[in-house]
């Protein structure tokens, strides 16, 4: 997804109206809104050097900290894209990415540097860059810190057109796509304000990847509201209770395994954090895990919000903390200026509480992929790729992919409802469902299960057996120590050991 409207345009402009506010706090220390400027100004003036000056794309494989968002800024003073790559690509995918981009600028990280080898191979004349590093730089080695401190004080020359930002999808389903859309910043975030409780110059704690969609959005966001933003490289979550508690941090951004990672915190450690500041938490990227939701709230208060977004569409549907004690499974409704429908196959809309296909049609209209790939579309409105349904309130219930659902012996069965009874048993913390390929049935179910209490995977089939139809008990349950997941928190099922037989 590209976007060059707002994006940079929110940093400038919160230099204007609050240059000595802090804007960034890493384990570096806070940055003001003007420091921003002063550093992105300076790199970009350190690029043109290197480069001669003549970059369309730079690749940008950093962890949230200031490195990321000097290189965010900094690319787009050079009229470059700033292409957002996950701290999850192996090499050849990454490699893959910025061969297809075009991008011949790469800032990364140092813990990356044995990925960027593999691009290195294969990309003539890559300009490397490192971002973060724990030891000092080696001489000869270029980095963001060293560029902005040769170049301290110069200011790029505008350029002639206006940095874009290239977000890619997930790659769930595939190779990562880069998405384009055309406008519609102030519309997604009216969206957003209008569900979510942001008000301006407080103090949100970002922990959620900034390189993705949805933690991207939350850094804009704040930029737009003059907002600090608190991070940290790593996730940890006694860490990020400490950082709210600490900077009285009003909202808090996540991807939705991070908040179910807090809740799996013993009782002792959580009775030492109030979050009495926060307003706020809010979620997107995957399905929330129900007990986590609820188990929040109980605890800290009804604070939090899950939103539905897509790299293609933005935002698409927010469930209020209201919605969420009403059915802690929901997506919400729809926001301003989105449209959602739930058809069949025949693209008829199906009827309350019937699941069909989720269809969207957002504030900011989906302008293509860069490359490759394309999106189905029914009467303007595209085709999400996963199914759902609607109350009668016309809140949304996300029920799984497309493609998630799994035929056997002839029998359609979608995981999350098997998923979902396994979730509930006391033992099991994590769980996902999968079809295998089987001989004779077409497809069979596995279930892979990371546990928090003692239980066979007999009992657990046993369990299943109790409440669903027997077609829907899985014929594996494995049973690993934690689930592969990626940065944005989705459980990577081609990693799940014997998901590709
Ligand atoms: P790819 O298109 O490459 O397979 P992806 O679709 O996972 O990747 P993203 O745009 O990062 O790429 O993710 C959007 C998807 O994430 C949605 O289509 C949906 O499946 C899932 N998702 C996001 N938010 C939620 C939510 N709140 N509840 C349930 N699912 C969600």
């Amino acid at each position: 997804r590209q976007q060059g409207t707002n994006a940079t345009t929110s940093f400038a402009l919160a230099a204007v109206r609050r240059p000595h506010g802090p804007a960034l706090v890493d384990e570096r220390g806070t940055l003001t809104w003007q420091d921003l400027q002063d550093r992105s100004a300076a790199l970009a003036a350190g690029l043109i050097e290197v480069t001669g000056g003549a970059v369309e794309t730079v690749a940008i494989l950093c962890r949230n900290h200031r490195g990321f968002v000097d290189a965010l800024i900094g690319s787009s003073r050079l009229g470059a894209s700033a292409l957002l790559l996950n701290t999850g690509f192996s090499g050849p995918q990454l490699a893959d990415v910025i061969e297809r981009e075009g991008a011949r600028v790469i800032l990364y990280d140092e813990e990356f540097a044995g990925v960027v080898a593999d691009a290195r191979a294969r990309v003539d004349g890559l300009v490397e860059v490192l971002g973060w590093t724990d030891s000092s730089v080696p001489t000869g080695v270029l980095s963001i810190d060293g560029l902005i401190e040769a170049h301290a004080g110069q200011v790029p020359p505008t350029p002639a057109q206006r940095g874009r930002v290239v977000l890619l999808t997930s790659g769930t389903t595939g190779t990562p796509k880069g998405a384009r859309r055309s406008g519609g910043g102030a519309d997604e975030l009216a969206g957003m304000l209008e569900r979510i409780p942001w008000r301006g110059e407080e103090t949100v704690v970002v922990a959620a990847p900034m390189f993705h969609a949805w933690g991207f959005g939350q850094l804009v966001v704040a930029a737009t509201m003059t907002c600090t933003v608190v991070t940290r490289r790593r996730f940890d979550p006694e860490a990020t209770l400490a950082l709210v508690d600490d900077n009285r941090a009003s909202g808090l951004s996540v991807v939705p395994v991070m908040l179910e990672r807090i809740m799996d915190l013993p009782a002792a450690i959580l009775d030492r954090y109030s979050l009495r500041s926060l307003r706020f938490v809010s979620a997107s990227g995957s399905r929330m895990r129900p007990q986590s939701v609820i188990a929040f709230m109980d605890r800290f208060g009804d604070l939090v919000h899950n939103s539905y977004n897509a790299t293609e569409a933005g935002q698409i549907s927010v469930a209020q903390p209201a919605d969420l004690r009403h059915a802690p499974d929901t997506a919400g409704k729809a926001v301003r200026g989105t449209l959602l429908r739930v058809v069949d196959d025949a693209g008829r809309d199906v009827g309350t509480d019937v699941v069909g296909r989720i269809l969207v049609r957002g504030a900011s209209p989906f302008d293509g992929y860069t490359a490759g790939a394309s999106k189905e579309f029914v009467d303007g409105y595209m085709v999400s790729g996963d199914v759902g349904r609607l109350d009668a309130e016309g809140r949304l219930y996300v029920v799984g992919r497309d493609d998630d659902m799994i035929v056997s012996g002839g029998e359609n069965v979608y995981p999350i409802e098997v998923e979902k009874v396994l979730g509930a048993h006391p033992a099991v913390r994590e769980v996902v469902v999968i079809g295998v390929d089987d001989e004779a049935f077409g497809q069979r179910l596995a279930a892979y299960v990371a546990l928090s209490g003692a239980a066979t995977p007999d009992e657990l089939k046993g369990h299943v057996k109790s409440q669903l139809a027997g077609y829907k008990v899985p014929r594996e349950v494995v049973v690993l120590d934690t689930l592969p997941r990626n940065a944005s928190g989705k459980i990577m099922v081609r990693e799940l050991p014997g998901a590709a037989s």
